[in-house]
């Protein structure tokens, strides 16, 4: 059975596309199957893994149930990665969602039938918490929030928490969080220290061991198509994120004593 997660943040920029499409081609190549999608009408995911449907459909042929599975699921360059696709009519779903019946829970009903195909999903979520995020964590097993080491960044943490929080007591019991991944990292400045500090003491065990340093190998590769790891291995962006695949596959094991949700922790 598949776990899925969903890459979630409300804020833009904060590196939720590069930890969805790395962190699934990294467990990719550990040997599981994975399944990315992508419900970002900006289709960065999509792109970044050189992924053009071409006129043909995706995610929201999917949610709008005018497309089967099969017909959205496509290939990459790992053989264990597969990606249901954004596409352009994505943009306008946010709003046709809300007319329609069981508007939360459309991507789960839809992607149920992949749950045993796959041993991961990947959820690229948009920077917003509109219908298609919903849908996103509606239908998650656990939520990663990677942010930036910002000034304003715990305040928009503690806006997502609360969030899920609603999320889990209205439409999904069971929405866990995988964890917070501090992104474009930098170690030498005394702010990035000082939030650090902080996610460790309100968010405790959350706060991801691996940190994702700034490195431009990560904001190259999607130019060419490519995860890091297949675009420059020996890089210190492909170490992290071969480091996070390891560390999310671990938790995961950890977990499967204990499913239940842990967001009154916080
Ligand atoms: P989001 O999906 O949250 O909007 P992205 O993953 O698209 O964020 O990242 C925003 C920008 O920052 C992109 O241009 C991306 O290439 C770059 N970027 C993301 N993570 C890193 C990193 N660790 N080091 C350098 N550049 C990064
Ligand atoms: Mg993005």
């Amino acid at each position: 059975m598949a776990s899925i997660i969903s890459v979630a943040n409300q804020k833009g920029g904060v590196g939720k596309t590069t930890t969805a499409v790395n962190l699934a081609a990294c467990i990719a190549l550990a040997g599981k199957k994975v399944l990315l999608v992508d419900i970002d009408p900006q289709s960065n995911a999509t792109s970044g893994l050189g992924v053009t449907p071409n006129g043909g459909a995706g995610v929201y042929d999917l949610i709008m149930g005018s497309a089967t599975l099969d017909e959205v699921v496509h290939a990459t360059e790992i053989d264990t990665l597969k990606i249901i696709p954004a596409t352009v009519d994505l943009a306008g779903a946010e709003v046709e969602l809300v007319s329609v019946e069981q508007r939360e829970t459309r991507l789960k009903q839809a992607i149920q039938p992949a749950l045993e195909r796959f041993d991961y999903m990947v959820i690229d979520c948009p920077p917003s918490l509109g219908l298609l995020t919903l849908n996103a964590l509606t239908g998650s097993h656990s939520v990663l929030v990677p942010m930036q080491c910002e000034y304003y960044a715990l305040q928009g943490l503690s806006h997502l928490m609360q969030t899920l929080k609603r999320v889990k007591q209205s439409l999904n019991p069971q929405l866990r969080i995988e964890g917070i991944l501090l992104t474009m990292y930098d170690a030498r400045t005394s702010l990035t220290r000082q939030v650090q500090d902080q996610v460790k003491k309100y968010f405790k065990d959350f706060l991801l061991t691996t940190v994702i340093p700034r490195n431009v190998r990560l904001s190259e590769a999607p130019s060419h198509g490519q995860p890091v790891i297949l675009y420059d291995s020996r890089s210190k962006g492909a170490d992290a994120y071969v480091e996070l695949a390891k560390e999310i596959i671990l938790r995961g094991r950890r977990n499967l004593g204990n499913p239940s949700s842990n967001l009154s922790e916080v």
